[in-house]
């Protein structure tokens, strides 16, 4: 089996940030009673008729930039007709044939490796209903998600690897949420992924068989979820069993996919395009205007703050592709040149202490500009490292001016050459015999007398300065 290779498609969808739905103006935020988020358009009533929202077109079209696809000036919405009890109107509104975005790409990095993958084309559709199983033995259904605005986003077969399709994924979210294109919240369903497996000899330019695992909804599970699946398939072929084409779920109690129903295909939907709807048609101006504002993506971000701010690939990779920490983390430079030293902090206390809060980094009370006045009175010298780290828990909560605190607690390094010189002929007249074994040759008795300052000045020495200071009485 080792000369076999898997072959992996994936189909992205996100929720549109719209403040309504994709073709009434039902509000499309997550909340509300069941069935409170809901008009004649949404719950399918006969004869209601469909309105475009404007800014879902404007969304998916800076996505399709921002994945390097050609927007077309037109693109159509067909009905895509299956039965469902969450889908009042018996079809789905879905873009068929033209779709708004195609033929694009998006490039990847798996073990610093760059890859390339295909994106095949982006289509605006709206979301279904909810089932709610089980509530005194009935099933109920709750309209409030039916009609929100959705894109997927689907790959070409270009990932060989449930690692490719992880960082393909990342990739995609990172994107998407940088540019409030969805708010990629996973918990709730507003980003998730249907992964397309086969598996066929290495060489082989024909595609095997795939199954298609639905509604993975985080980056951990896309992972489990292919190599489960690609196991699977090689211990079918050892067998001498078929691989069908099939839809299936993923377990991620067991971590196992198991087969939901046969897959259908296009022709069992019986598309057609919806007579409600217009063609949706994009000028040059509008589609120039919707270009110019994609911003800087993740990936570019990352290599301007490796590059410019000197930050190792990890550091900068976690903050840029993050949208709260990476503006959390300019901010923070352009109130205090000192980008290493911004990192550091964020890393060994700000975002601990965000994480054990529960709150995102734009909620904190400590402001970037505070951040920043903390790394510069440490960089300053008017205080040590261990006192940042001590007194950061009560910054973060607080959110008072890091300088004022010091002040006020007096915590401020004793830097002043006079002050410390005192203090060190003192710890040398006090300790003569050590002082003597020094002169001798034992010089590891700096550290000792290191101490005695120390002790003298409640820990608030400079301890670079001492250290000189020493040698040089020492002497
Ligand atoms: P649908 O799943 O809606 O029928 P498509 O047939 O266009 O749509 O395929 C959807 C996804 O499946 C795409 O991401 C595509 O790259 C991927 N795909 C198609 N054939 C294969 C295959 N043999 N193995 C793995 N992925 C595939
Ligand atoms: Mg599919
Ligand atoms: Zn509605």
């Amino acid at each position: 089996m080792a000369n076999y290779e898997a072959v992996i498609g994936l189909e992205i969808h996100a929720q549109l940030s719209t403040e309504s739905k994709l073709f009434c103006t039902c509000p499309a935020g997550f909340g509300g009673g069941p069935n409170e988020h809901v008009c004649e358009v949404c719950s399918g009533m006969p004869g209601a008729l469909p309105r475009l929202n404007e800014k879902a077109v404007e969304l998916a079209a800076q996505a399709g930039y921002a994945l390097n696809c050609r927007v077309n000036d037109y693109s159509l919405f067909s009905r895509k007709n299956y039965f469902y009890p969450d889908l009042p109107g018996g079809y789905q509104t879905s873009q068929y044939d033209p779709p708004i975005c195609e033929r694009g790409h998006l490039d990847i990095e798996v073990d610093g490796q760059a890859k390339r993958i295909g994106i095949t084309r982006i289509h605006m559709e709206d979301d279904a209903g909810k089932c709610v199983h089980g509530q005194g033995g009935q099933s109920l259904v709750d309209l409030n998600r039916q009609g929100t605005a959705l894109i997927e986003i689907v790959s070409d077969p270009d990932m060989r690897s449930a690692a490719e399709a992880a960082a393909f994924m990342r990739e995609v979210h990172a994107i998407l949420t940088c540019m409030d294109v969805t708010d990629g919240n996973m918990e709730e369903g507003n980003f998730r992924c249907d992964a397309n497996v086969s598996i066929r000899p290495k060489g082989r330019a024909a595609f095997g068989t795939r199954a298609e695992i639905k509604n993975l909804n985080s980056f951990r599970n896309v992972q489990k979820a292919i190599e489960y699946e690609i196991s699977r398939q090689k211990a079918c072929i050892e067998d001498g069993d078929p691989i069908v084409q099939e839809t299936r779920l993923f377990d991620s109690a067991k971590q196992i996919t198991l087969s939901m129903r046969s897959k259908e295909d296009a022709h069992d939907y019986r598309y057609f395009p919806n007579p409600d709807l217009p063609p949706v048609i994009i000028d040059h101006a509008q589609k120039e205007a919707w270009f110019s504002r994609v911003p800087e993506l993740p990936s570019a971000r990352k290599r301007r703050f490796v590059d410019k701010f000197g930050l190792s690939e990890e550091d900068a990779a976690l903050f840029a592709y993050d949208k709260h920490i990476s503006s959390y983390f300019e901010e923070a430079v352009n109130a205090c040149n000192e980008p290493k030293r911004i990192a550091a902090l964020m890393n060994s206390e700000f975002l601990r202490e965000c994480s054990s809060s529960g709150i995102l980094p734009p909620q904190s009370k400590m402001t970037p500009a505070r951040l920043g006045e903390l790394a510069k009175i440490i960089d300053q010298g008017l205080i040590s490292l261990r006192t940042a780290h001590d007194i950061f828990p009560d910054l973060f909560s607080s959110g008072g001016s890091p300088e004022e605190y010091v002040r006020e607690k007096s915590l401020a390094q004793v830097s002043d050459a006079g002050e410390l010189e005192k203090a060190v002929l003192a710890a040398i007249e006090e300790n003569p015999a050590e002082a003597a074994a020094y002169k001798d040759g034992k010089t590891k008795l700096l550290s000792f007398f290191v101490g005695q300052v120390m002790r003298k000045t409640a820990g608030k020495a400079n301890p670079a300065l001492v250290n000189s200071l020493l040698q040089e009485k020492l002497k």
